[in-house]
Parts: structure tokens; C-alpha cells; sequence
């Protein structure tokens, strides 16, 4: 199975960068930025949880220890904490970048596209956390969404569906992928619970 999701993510990367360069009137990641792993809650499933496990095991020890101790003292703090716990990702390293990068879920790749949402029969376009905060979109972001009108004023593509929905890609790329179960998606921090 993990091997037929590596061939399954090799076609997502492809059909994610095609996404990022229609979109680029609304990509504006600044170099060395690492707000997305910074604070969150990083839903995965559990089949990319084996996956990121499975390339876990080959780091050099003192990056698995770094990591273990990140999920330990996490998972410790989460304790004294009721309710959602947001947080920094345990694979993120002291300069910014992501231990597992090749190995990180669907969500870690498609972060920073717009997406849109089904509300009330019409289709919202959502814009990141970080254009919120300037760090991205400042350009384009007028508040909670962006209208698909405008959207496609940019002349870009139109954004994906939500990143969260692992099968966005079903009808178009999931074909040949017909063995692939995603399985449970859970907060990343309840796997090491
Ligand atoms: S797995 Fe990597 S890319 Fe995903 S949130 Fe963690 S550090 Fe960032």
C-alpha cells in the first residue's frame, strides 16, 4: 500500500504545481517562512501517518531524538490543555525546515493554495490562515473569502477543493490509485497519544 501511495503522491505533486502556478497571482510565501508549521493542529491520515513513519525511521538518530523529544514534551504540554491544542509541528527543526519533507502528508502540500467551499449552494473561495496575518496574498485578501468572480479576474485556475478532503483528486488522478484507503484522519499528535 505505502508504495502505491508514493506513486499516488508523485501524480498529487504534479497535479499540486500546475495548482501553484495557475495561482500565482495569490502565492506570495516568503522566502525561509514556516508560519504554516508553526501553529496548527496538522490533521493527518493514517495511511500518511505510515508513510511519514516510515521515512521518520531512516533519519539519523540525533534527528529521530530531536524529534522525540519534540512529541514528548508536546504531548505534555497538551495534557494541562482542554479543548483544541495548536501548536508547532514536531518535524519542524530549530531553522525552519521540515525533517520529513518528502515524506509530509497531503495537507503540508497543498498549504498556501486558495480552496473553495460549498456554502449555502454557492462555491466561497477560502484564502490560508497566513493572508490573515500579511504573510501572504496581501494583495488580493479583502476580508473572509474571496469571490470566485474575482478569482478568476486574477486570470488564474480555479482553486482546489478543500486540502483537507483527501480525495480531491478522485475523479481525475485517483484512477490506477483504485487500492489507496486513507483510513482514520486524526489532529497529528493523537497517533503519539
Ligand atoms: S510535516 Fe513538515 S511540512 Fe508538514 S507541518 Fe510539519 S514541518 Fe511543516
Amino acid at each position: 500500500m505505502l508504495r502505491l501511495y508514493e506513486k499516488y503522491l508523485e501524480a498529487v505533486d504534479e497535479y499540486l504545481e500546475k495548482c501553484f502556478s495557475g495561482q500565482k497571482p495569490f502565492i506570495k510565501c516568503s522566502a525561509g517562512c514556516a508560519n504554516c508549521c508553526e501553529i496548527g493542529e496538522y490533521p493527518i491520515s493514517r495511511l500518511e501517518m505510515e508513510y511519514l513513519m516510515e521515512g521518520f525511521l531512516s533519519l539519523p538518530l540525533s534527528v529521530k531524538n530531536e524529534i522525540k523529544e519534540n512529541i514528548k514534551n508536546l504531548l505534555a504540554l497538551k495534557s494541562k490543555n482542554e479543548g483544541r491544542f495548536l501548536h508547532r509541528c514536531p518535524f519542524l527543526s530549530s531553522e525552519k525546515r521540515c525533517f520529513i519533507y518528502e515524506r509530509r502528508g497531503v495537507i503540508c502540500r497543498a498549504h498556501g493554495l486558495a480552496y473553495f467551499e460549498e456554502v449555502g449552494g454557492q462555491k466561497v473561495v477560502k484564502l490560508p490562515e497566513c493572508s490573515r496575518m500579511g504573510l501572504n496574498y496581501s494583495e488580493t485578501f479583502d476580508g473572509e473569502s474571496v469571490s470566485m468572480e474575482r478569482f478568476k479576474a486574477f486570470g488564474v485556475d480555479s482553486p482546489i477543493k478543500h486540502p483537507l478532503d483527501l480525495n480531491f483528486f478522485e475523479k481525475d488522478l485517483l484512477k490506477g490509485f483504485a487500492g489507496i484507503e486513507f483510513g482514520e484522519v486524526r489532529p497529528m499528535l493523537e497517533w503519539f497519544n
